[in-house]
Order: structure tokens, then C-alpha cells, then sequence
């Protein structure tokens, strides 16, 4: 039970965040309910028992006051593989995260910068045998000029790759068509 996460929607009962999805671990949840600061959606099937209350653990909870979504997403190695598709930017070959890794385009022994328009996703062939040189120097392209993505872009980058294992209870609050595909 104790890792149990809770799906936080905003108040227009969408998720906060898709990728990646907004949840907290159920203490922090069962905290904003006894807060008032979320709405109760639905539960799991687990119950929570203390001194004070009894209650089963919230499964899915969305925010009273809406938050709005402008602006730009978290530079993370998750959100570089997002905006890339899972895709080697030199190859252009879709691989498993496991598989993939970061590439500096101008090497930072160059002065080249960790940031969303010098980091883009590689697979170890082709991040080795880029090494520590110039696009130029190795005689290689970019599939796309890295940029820094809005959460929108990132949001449509993602495309089928969503979360394949959540609770039931977090389906109808994260896909249009779950009915259509069972
Ligand atoms: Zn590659």
C-alpha cells in the first residue's frame, strides 16, 4: 500500500500534467483532502486507519482552485526523450529508454551548454561515434534542431507512448477512446 500514487486532476478534472503524469504518493493526497484543497474522485479499494479517521485511500483527486498550464515544461532526460520521441536524433531510430542516451551537440569540452537546444536524445552507437566532436568534424545531422518544447508540443511528441500499467480508477480521467479499445 504504500506505494500507492494518486492521480491529481486540475479543477477541470483533466490531468495536472500528462507527461509526466501528475500523481502523489496517497499520505500527500489524504493531506490536501483533509485540507480542502482537493476534491475526493475516487478510491482504491485499500483503507487507511488511524487514531482519528478511517478511509479508504484516494485513487484519483482533483484540485479545488484551477492551475493554469501556460508556459514551459521541466528540462528532464524524460522530457528530452518525450520531445524526441524515443528516437536517436542521428539515426533517426525509435529505441526503449534503456537503450537510449544524452548527446551534447556542440560538447561541452566546447563550452557546448545542458539546455533543451544542446541536448538531444542518441543511441550509444551513434553517441560514440559522435564522441566529443562537431556535427561537422563527424559528418553528421540532426533529424530536428533540439528546441525547447511548449507543453503543448510535448504533450502531442508523446503521442502513443502513455502510461501503459495505472488503476483502473485513473482511465477515464487519462484517455478519450479507453472505451473503444477494450
Ligand atoms: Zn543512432
Amino acid at each position: 500500500m504504500n506505494a500507492l500514487q494518486t492521480l491529481v486532476l486540475n479543477a477541470d478534472y483533466r490531468p495536472l500534467s500528462v507527461f509526466p503524469l501528475s500523481s502523489w504518493h496517497w499520505r500527500d493526497a489524504v493531506t490536501a483532502l483533509l485540507l480542502d484543497r482537493v476534491a475526493l474522485v475516487a478510491n482504491y479499494e485499500q483503507v487507511i486507519h488511524s487514531p482519528r479517521l478511517t478511509m479508504q485511500v484516494p485513487s484519483v483527486v482533483a484540485l479545488k482552485r484551477y492551475q493554469p498550464l501556460d508556459g514551459f515544461p521541466a528540462f528532464t532526460r524524460y522530457n528530452i526523450y518525450v520531445r524526441d520521441q524515443w528516437r536517436c536524433q542521428y539515426c533517426a531510430r525509435e529505441f526503449p529508454s534503456s537503450e537510449l542516451t544524452f548527446d551534447h551537440v556542440v560538447p561541452r569540452s566546447r563550452g557546448g551548454r545542458t539546455t533543451w537546444d544542446n541536448v538531444v536524445t542518441a543511441c550509444a552507437p551513434c553517441n560514440s561515434r559522435k564522441g566529443a566532436k562537431s556535427l561537422r568534424a563527424v559528418g553528421m545531422t540532426l533529424l530536428r534542431a533540439p528546441h525547447r518544447p511548449t507543453r503543448r508540443e510535448l504533450a502531442h511528441s508523446a503521442g502513443h507512448h502513455t502510461v501503459d500499467e495505472v488503476h483502473h480508477s485513473w482511465v477515464d480521467y487519462l484517455y478519450w477512446d479507453s472505451e473503444l479499445d477494450e
